[in-house]
C-alpha cells in the first residue's frame, strides 16, 4: 500500500484537532440525547493514543491498528470506546498477513464494522455511528470493486460519511443511551454519527495531502 504507518502521527494529530475544534457541537448533540460525555470519551483515547503516536508509527499497519484498538478501549470508556476499539481490532486481524491494498482494507474495514455491529447488538438505522460506518464500508467496497482512482474513492467517503450523519438526525434511537428518550430523539443527529463522520473526513483528507506529495 502507497500510505505507510509514518503517516500516523499526522492521523492522529489532525483527529485531535477536529474533535477539539468540534467539542462544543458533539457535546451539545451528547447532551441533547445522551449523557453529555462523549468528546470528553474521545479526548481520553486521543490523548493516549497522541502519547503513543511515534512508537505506533514504527508498526506495520495490522500491529498498529492492534495497539490503537486496544489503546481505544482501554482509556475511551463508554459505549464508544468498545465499539471503536473493536473496529480497530477487528480491522487488524482482518487484514493480518494480507498485502494490503485497497481491496484488501476495504474488506477488512467491512468485516471491521460487521465486528462493530456485532458488539454493539445493532444495525444501520438505529441512530448510531453505524449509520456512518456502514455507508462508508459500503462505498469503499463498491469503489475497490470497479478500481475507482485512490482521489475520486477518498473524496466521495467524505460525501458519504456525511449523508450517514445527516441520516440520523429524523432516525428514532433504538440502542444506547438515546433510546431512553424514545421519540424525543428525532431532530438531532446522533453524536457518534458526527464523531465518526469528523474522524473519517479528517483521515481522508491527511490522506489526499499525501496523495500527490513528493516521496520523503
Ligand atoms: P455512552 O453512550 O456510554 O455515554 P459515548 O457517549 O461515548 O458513550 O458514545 C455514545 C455513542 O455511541 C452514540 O452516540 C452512538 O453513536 C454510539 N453507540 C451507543 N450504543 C451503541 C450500539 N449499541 N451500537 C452502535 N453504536 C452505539
Ligand atoms: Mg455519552
Amino acid at each position: 500500500m502507497s500510505f505507510t504507518p509514518s503517516l500516523l502521527p499526522k492521523l492522529i494529530e489532525t483527529v485531535t484537532e477536529t474533535i477539539i475544534k468540534n467539542a462544543g457541537e458533539i457535546t451539545a448533540l451528547d447532551q441533547a440525547i445522551g449523557d453529555g460525555d462523549h468528546v470528553t470519551n474521545l479526548q481520553r483515547g486521543l490523548t493516549a493514543l497522541m502519547a503513543q503516536r511515534s512508537e505506533i508509527s514504527q508498526l506495520d499497519w495490522p500491529a498498529a491498528w492492534q495497539k490503537i484498538g486496544m489503546t481505544v478501549m482501554t482509556s475511551v470508556g463508554g459505549a464508544s470506546g468498545s465499539l471503536y476499539g473493536t473496529l480497530f481490532v477487528a480491522m487488524s486481524k482482518s487484514a493480518a498477513g494480507k498485502d494490503l491494498n485497497v481491496q484488501s482494507v476495504a474488506e477488512a474495514f467491512a468485516q471491521a464494522v460487521e465486528a462493530v455491529k456485532h458488539r454493539g447488538k445493532s444495525d444501520v438505522g438505529e441512530k448510531t455511528m453505524l449509520d456512518v460506518l456502514v455507508p462508508v464500508a459500503k462505498h469503499l467496497q463498491d469503489a475497490a470493486a470497479v478500481s475507482l482512482p485512490l482521489s475520486a474513492l477518498l473524496e466521495q467517503t467524505k460525501q458519504v460519511a456525511i449523508t450517514g450523519m445527516e441520516s440520523t438526525r429524523d432516525m428514532l434511537a433504538t440502542k444506547g443511551r438515546a433510546s431512553f428518550l424514545g421519540e424525543r430523539t428525532r431532530g438531532h443527529i446522533d453524536a457518534g454519527a458526527m464523531s465518526s463522520q469528523l474522524v473519517i473526513c479528517a483521515l481522508v483528507d491527511v490522506l489526499l495531502a499525501n496523495l500527490t506529495a513528493p516521496a520523503q
